[in-house]
């Protein structure tokens, strides 16, 4: 059974058409990357699969349920965004904790899932430290981390490493890398940065104005590009 699948999946704002029809299968434990230029509708699409964002017609599946209409609390999907979007005034522990809280998970279980979630970031001696005095990576992984403690199916990263230099984007790319294969959980990441997308995904979506130019491995995307704008967009530098 498919993780996500998207049935002829249709989105507007007002006129003008986002995403035109769109079908896609993401296998379970699957880490797949969505890649394609500013504006094609990467964001929107993950919006979708989240909750955040209706949709106009068609279907989208969670673990083979029809949950076109569920809303994202209920939805067994945690996001990271670009911009972390941490409460500055909350610590490490507690903007991890917090989600949680919310939820009303009991107080010994959340610091189980916070301090995990932490050693598995290498966040632990962090934890009572406020977002002002972390490095931008440490700030990234707390947005993981905020994520890692829902024990989620499925992860969807919107651009997480774009606020990061070049030497720390690599850095953190194998540790998220490394995290989808402990975690055992279904991932989508993505990104503008053809590099990323080749670096990190079992499977890539090249997308262009919404419609998926190709959906297969690294090595086919590379290789065996499905049409012009694949090979352009795949082969020029980032
Ligand atoms: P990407 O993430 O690939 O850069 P987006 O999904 O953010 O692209 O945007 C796809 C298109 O939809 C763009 O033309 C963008 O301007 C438009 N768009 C996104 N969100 C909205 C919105 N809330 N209202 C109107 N247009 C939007
Ligand atoms: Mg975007």
């Amino acid at each position: 059974m498919a993780a996500i699948e998207l049935h002829r999946l249709v989105k507007r704002f007002g006129d003008l058409t986002v995403i035109p029809a769109l079908d896609l299968a993401i296998r379970d434990e699957e880490f797949v990357v969505f890649v394609g230029p500013s504006g094609c509708g990467k964001s929107t699409l993950l919006r979708i699969i989240a909750g955040l964002e209706s949709i106009d017609s068609g279907d989208l599946f969670i673990g083979g349920q029809r949950v076109n209409d569920m809303p994202p609390a209920r939805r067994d999907i945690a996001m990271v965004f670009q911009d972390y979007a941490l409460y500055p005034h909350m610590t490490v522990r507690q903007n991890m904790a917090f989600g949680l809280e919310m939820r009303n998970t009991p107080k010994d279980e959340i610091t189980r899932r916070v301090e995990r979630a932490a050693a598995m970031l290498h966040m632990a001696p962090y934890l009572e430290r406020k977002p002002k005095a972390l490095s931008g990576g440490q700030r990234q992984r707390v947005a993981m981390g905020r994520a890692m403690v829902r024990n989620p199916q499925v992860f969807l990263f919107d651009e997480p490493l774009s606020n990061l230099d070049a030497k720390l984007r690599g850095e953190v790319r194998t540790e998220i890398k490394a995290l989808a294969q402990q975690l055992k959980t279904t991932m989508v990441f993505v990104t503008h940065d053809q590099v990323e997308a080749m670096t990190m995904a079992d499977r890539i979506v090249v997308l262009k104005a919404g419609v998926v130019q190709q959906f297969g491995t690294p090595e086919e995307v590379y290789q065996w590009p499905a049409n012009q704008f694949v090979a352009g967009f795949i082969g020029a530098p980032s």
